[in-house]
């Protein structure tokens, strides 16, 4: 795009400044990367460079110069969002008071360690320096756990705001503030009014949205204002702001249905304040988590929010006595006031109390906050001596059992919406409890750059168009070319031999209408590519005319490591006759492949000589694996001779909300004793964090072997028939103490 090599010199204009010293201050335009380097050296203060618009590949930025307040050095698109930085693209600032406005970061990545990096050297680093209404998307490097930022602030005063950090899906916190030398300690910056826009689950640590400070220099202030962002569905890991220094603010910001918490990590003297939480009853929704002296949590709104344990609502924990500074520093002088705490499912006091983290909560105050929860309960669960938090002036929606029965009154709250959104209580008695009227949460519109609309990221099954199939000549293939992300492929009565194997690399159905069959001649029907999500719905699959070598596969990923999580759905699916030969399997996942979900219901599979569900590829004991909900239902699953699946998350990291797994009401019958199952169980869970297998009927089975690692894991084995099987084993491979596994109410019997 960039075929003209000049540049435009603009003007020269003189005016004076308002400290009265006299400034020749040049405008550029320029339109490639050696016309900015030709300039970038020698800018000076009141000098403006625009960028022309288009598409610019490869344009690493080093943008600086002494500004002064006054008269910046200002960096902006000739059109704001309309300069787009792609390949591999970044921008680094140095010097004093730097404007940068308008640039598009989109689809490429950084070579270095940041997109957007207030510094250029460890010791030439940005001050008083601002970037507005510019916006990085899906810049991912290829590499996912490359462990990178996309925004790196040091220096001190700078501003980060009105802009949007969408689609990251690597490994490395969006926004990282930095205090790892003198010069960025102390440093006042303000964030605001940004979008922080999905983060997909990483499956892995290392998915915080922002990050102020590190363990190492937590007991230095930072004094950095965050407020009036709106983090969207910001679900890369358990914290979603991990705050490590101390006296900073976090006030006015709206979380919207994001797993994970604000947690007060470490530093002293923090203050949150007026934020909104909305959990809407999504999965693992958090709200603040509280460790540390000295922290303020006052006037902040939370409805709907389902986390439990360290992701709860709202937990205080309970530190180590005389801790180390990356461990857990005891609550002393909490103020927990005036907060609104509407439909949490889980309030934790003294959280995480065991024999390292024996220091309950001291010289604290829980008082005027409203609890209301439609099950009349009040979710609060204790773990260790409460006697040093102060509870006083509390109101509980209609509970019989309160857990703490000094300073909570029990009163019948009603709830009115009110035009902020936000839900009082309409008895005007009660209005000294919960958050002020005056509340307003930021909107989502007045957040991010003007010019930028917020796209979803993930695209649904049939959201597009519907292709019509009939019986033919290499018809899938063709289909699948023609589809766009979103759309249907219908397939006409009649069988379909698939001689090609069908990339899906977009999302994509295939929907069968009666008497649809489908075999195939290559060693795998469909392969999963980076961007790509499956829907199966009312089909026949068979095995027979699959080459006859050991190790086909009816759905895998890409042998190559992916970025983008995918999505495979089965419904109404019948998978029978793989065994042409040996270690035919069903699904078997990539190396770096991770499933959002993978949902099988009402379908059959039989006769089959491989595996079902081969989710065990990261071996690295990193925290790493490959699915994050598993989801059996309603299933016939007969004559299998390996595993019905294999989970694998190994590793005592504890970032992570799942695997989750879930198999109900399916009947399983002569599934596991082949002489390849080397596990010689009918499933091994390893690592996973929630387990339902509930309401099944098992015959004729190996084991169920279920390996519990870190965290809490949460496995109910319930309501199921053994015929001919034996019972489930569940371990605890780390954990000392009592098994905590509900495996309860089976019955067995002989076949
Ligand atoms: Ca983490």
């Amino acid at each position: 795009m960039m075929q003209r090599k000049w540049l435009v010199y603009i003007s020269v204009f003189t005016y004076m400044g308002l400290n009265s010293s006299l400034i020749n201050a040049k405008e550029y335009l320029v339109d490639n990367p050696q016309a900015y380097m030709d300039i970038a050296g020698s800018l000076e203060a009141g000098d403006v460079v625009t960028l022309a618009d288009g598409t610019w590949t490869d344009f690493q930025i080093a943008f600086s110069g002494q500004g002064t307040e006054d008269s910046p050095i200002t960096l902006k698109a000739e059109t704001a969002g309309k300069v787009i930085l792609t390949g591999e693209s970044n921008l680094r600032l140095a010097g004093e008071y730097l404007l940068v406005s308008g640039l598009f970061f989109k689809d490429g990545y950084s070579p270095s360690n940041a997109v957007i990096e207030f510094r250029q050297s460890k010791t030439q680093l940005a001050n008083h320096s601002r970037v507005t209404q510019t916006v990085v998307e899906s810049f991912n490097n290829k590499e996912k756990f490359s462990a990178g930022n996309w925004v790196a602030l040091y220096g001190r005063y700078n501003r980060f705001d009105h802009n949007a950090l969408v689609g990251k899906s690597t490994s490395g916190v969006t926004m990282a503030v930095k205090l790892n030398t003198l010069e960025s300690q102390e440093n006042h910056h303000r964030i605001d009014h940004n979008y922080f826009g999905q983060r997909p689950i990483l499956g892995s640590n290392g998915g915080e949205t922002l990050r102020i400070g590190t363990s190492h220099y937590s007991l230095s202030n930072s004094f950095t204002m965050i407020e009036n962002n709106y983090f969207d569905r910001c679900n890369g890991e358990v914290e979603i702001i991990s705050n490590k220094s101390g006296s900073n603010t976090i006030q006015n910001n709206v979380f919207f249905e994001s797993r994970g918490t604000l947690t007060l990590r470490h530093g002293n003297g923090n203050i949150v304040q007026n934020n909104v939480f909305f959990g809407n009853g999504e999965d693992h929704t958090g709200g603040i988590r509280v460790i540390n002296g000295d922290q303020t949590i006052r006037n902040n709104y939370l409805e709907g929010v389902t986390g439990y344990r360290f992701g709860s609502g709202l937990t205080v924990m309970n530190g180590v006595p005389n801790s180390k500074i990356n461990r857990y520093h005891q609550v002393d002088n909490a103020n927990i006031t005036q907060n609104s705490l509407i439909n949490l499912d889980h309030i934790h006091f003294a959280a995480g109390s065991d024999a390292e983290r024996s220091a309950a909560p001291i010289n604290s105050r829980f008082t005027n906050n409203l609890i209301v929860h439609q099950e009349n309960k009040d979710g609060i669960s204790l773990f260790d001596d409460v006697s040093g938090i102060e509870f006083d002036g509390n109101i509980v929606h209609n509970v019989s059992d309160l857990t703490i029965d000094k300073g909570f009154a029990v009163e019948n709250v009603e709830l009115v919406r009110a035009k902020n959104g936000l839900l009082y209580p309409s008895n005007p008695e009660f209005s000294k409890t919960g958050v002020d009227k005056s509340l307003q949460p930021i909107a989502k519109q007045d957040t991010g750059p003007s010019w930028y609309n917020k796209p979803e990221l993930s695209v649904e099954f049939a959201s597009g168009k519907t292709h019509q199939v009939s019986p033919g000549n290499n018809v899938l293939y063709k289909a699948l070319q023609q589809a766009q992300s979103g759309d249907v492929i219908e397939l006409a009565k009649g069988h379909y031999v698939a001689s090609r194997t069908l990339p899906i690399d977009k999302v994509v159905s295939f929907v069968g209408k009666a008497g649809v069959s489908i075999s195939f001649e290559r060693k795998s029907l469909f392969v999963i590519e980076d961007g790509g999500s499956l829907a199966l719905k009312n089909v026949v699959i068979t095995g027979a005319d699959a080459p006859d070598s050991a190790g086909n596969t009816l759905i895998r990923n890409t042998r190559l490591p992916t970025i983008n999580n995918y999505r495979l759905v089965m419904d109404y699916v019948i998978v029978k006759d793989l065994d042409i030969n040996h270690s035919f399997h069903v699904i078997d996942s990539g190396y770096r492949a991770l499933a959002d979900e993978i949902t099988i219901t009402n379908s059959q599979f039989s006769n089959i000589t491989g595996d079902v569900l081969r989710l065990n590829k990261e071996q690295d004991d990193l925290g790493i694996y490959n699915a994050e909900y598993v989801t059996l239902d309603r299933n016939v699953f007969q004559d299998i001779q390996g595993t019905l699946m294999n989970v694998y998350r190994g590793g005592t990291d504890e970032s992570t909300f799942g695997p989750h797994v879930t198999v109900t009401a399916n009947t399983i019958k002569n599934v596991g004793f082949g002489k390849r199952n080397k596990s010689k169980a009918l499933m091994t869970l390893h690592g996973v964090q929630v387990t339902n297998i509930l309401n099944n009927t098992f015959t004729n089975v190996p084991a169920i072997a279920i390996e519990h690692t870190v965290g809490e894991p949460q496995t109910r084995i319930q309501y199921n028939h053994f015929m001919g099987s034996v019972e489930p084993v569940v371990q605890e491979l780390f954990t000392q103490g009592p098994l905590t596994a509900v495996v309860s109410d089976n019955t067995f019997s002989a076949q």
